[in-house]
């Protein structure tokens, strides 16, 4: 395909989450990216403002990540990862397992967060039926989480929109926390609001309603990203973790966001000072060279599995055919060490007060209702449009990457996560683009 396709050339690709109709009379493609950057088919550069789709943290095409993945391809194209193994994939595993929360380092391998979500619910499940208490079967999410597509993540998640479709074929045994996000208290709080943590007890609500010893798990996104950019209230997590402990139900950080220096350390536990059972993880844990995904599981409910077998028998009836794809492993380890080498974690700490500055500068801007933020991620949420609820953020999304600035949007949200290779004066530009967009908005 050329770079300026014609629009039977578009017919093919059914694509994913995308008014199809819609942006095939108008497309916007992306031909090539270095660094903070990406060229559209039309020449023009485009500052990256998201990461891609929060996922390139060490910047676009590094070097030492496409050496990686062109010198696996070249010598080891596949190698089956049951019964079988490679080094590349104990190499990549011991590699994550390093930044992840002492404990948590034992790493199962899938090929996207939605994966990573279904495999670390049913590790849960395992888990409990590996000690005797097979009747933990009951997994609670939250109301406007996103734990990707599959069945189980749609199930937990808590996005409306992403269930309606399906929502006759949902897992049965599941239950919701409310969602902390709260206007009337928290709107423009910078950083983690002072207000909502007692919004965790709902969870001891929950528990009591079905019983502690019907509840496997609990999933929650630290920082709540596709939503709109939730971030969660002062002690509230660490409440989520206590109510958990005190009942012997696990919990399930997705980070499939926040993961890999999104907020200044390489987890959101680390930075929040909380470690959950299982991590769910994705996206920059190999800068999204090639897909990847994994779960992070703690010795405790890796132990419990991995013992409770037969010897000689295998464990856990899960796997896909590319975990631990070689190309995949050898992009993990080049883009952790990139990480490493440049403290890329460290460098997003550092920038988030000017990240912060910058965002609640938009605080006066038309239409501008919340701004939110934390580490390098952010969303600023406008006031809807009472004829077409989201489009204001479509058109700010539409206008700032005709002038040159890659923004996403959900609901009337625009939500902003660029990589951690940023620099100050890109920071302003973003955020400067969204103001002069928003003073042309309808
Ligand atoms: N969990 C979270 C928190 C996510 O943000 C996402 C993707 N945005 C997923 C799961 C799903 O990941 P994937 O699209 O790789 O399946």
């Amino acid at each position: 395909m050329t770079a300026h396709p014609a629009s039977d050339d578009l017919a093919s690709f059914w694509m994913p989450f995308t008014a199809n109709r819609q942006f095939k009379s108008a497309p916007r493609l992306l031909v090539s990216a270095r660094g903070m950057y990406y060229r559209a088919s039309d020449g023009r550069e485009v500052l990256d403002g998201c990461a891609g789709l929060w996922c390139v943290n060490a910047g676009h095409c590094r070097d030492e990540i496409v050496a990686a993945v062109q010198q696996t391809a070249a010598s080891l194209d596949y190698a089956p990862p049951f019964q079988m193994g490679h080094p590349l994939a104990f190499e990549a595993a011991a590699k994550v397992a390093k930044v992840m929360p002492a404990g948590l380092d034992r790493v199962f391998f899938t090929n996207s967060g939605s994966e990573a979500v279904d495999t670390a619910l049913k590790i849960a499940l395992a888990y409990h039926r590996a000690r005797g208490e097979g009747q933990r079967t009951r997994l609670i999410g939250r109301e406007r989480g996103y734990h990707g597509v599959g069945f189980g993540g749609i199930s937990v998640g808590g996005i409306s929109p992403n269930r309606k479709a399906f929502s006759g074929s949902l897992l049965g045994n599941v239950d919701h926390l409310p969602h902390t996000h709260n206007l009337e208290q928290n709107a423009f709080s910078k950083g983690q609001p002072a207000w909502g943590a007692h919004l965790a007890d709902e969870l001891e609500r929950l528990v009591m309603l079905h019983d502690p010893s019907t509840i496997a798990a609990v999933i929650v996104e630290p920082v709540a990203g596709s939503t709109g950019v939730l971030i969660p209230p002062q002690g509230y997590l660490q409440r989520l973790r206590e109510i958990c402990t005190k009942h012997g139900i696990l919990l399930i950080f997705d980070e499939v966001i926040t993961g890999f220096g999104r907020l200044g350390r390489a987890t959101a536990s680390e930075f929040l000072g909380v470690t959950p059972d299982l991590i769910t993880l994705a996206k920059a844990i190999n800068n999204a060279a090639v897909p990847m995904g994994a779960v992070a599981a703690s010795r405790k409910v890796h132990d419990a599995i991995v013992e409770s077998g037969l010897p000689g028998a295998i464990e856990l009836f899960h796997g896909y055919t590319y975990s631990a794809h070689p190309v995949a492993s050898a992009a993990a380890i080049a883009t952790q060490d990139v990480y490493r080498k440049e403290d890329l974690f460290a460098r997003a700490g550092r920038l988030a007060p000017v990240f912060e500055r910058a965002a609640h500068a938009l605080a006066d801007a038309p239409y501008v209702k919340d701004i939110r933020n934390l580490g390098l991620v952010a969303g600023i949420e406008l006031e809807s449009r009472a004829d077409a609820p989201g489009a204001r953020a479509y058109e700010v999304f539409v206008k700032c990457f005709e002038a040159g600035v890659l923004v996403r949007y959900t609901g009337d949200i625009v939500a902003f996560s660029p990589p951690l290779i940023v620099e100050e004066e890109q920071i302003e530009k973003i955020f400067g683009t969204v103001r002069k967009v928003l003073a042309t908005v309808q």
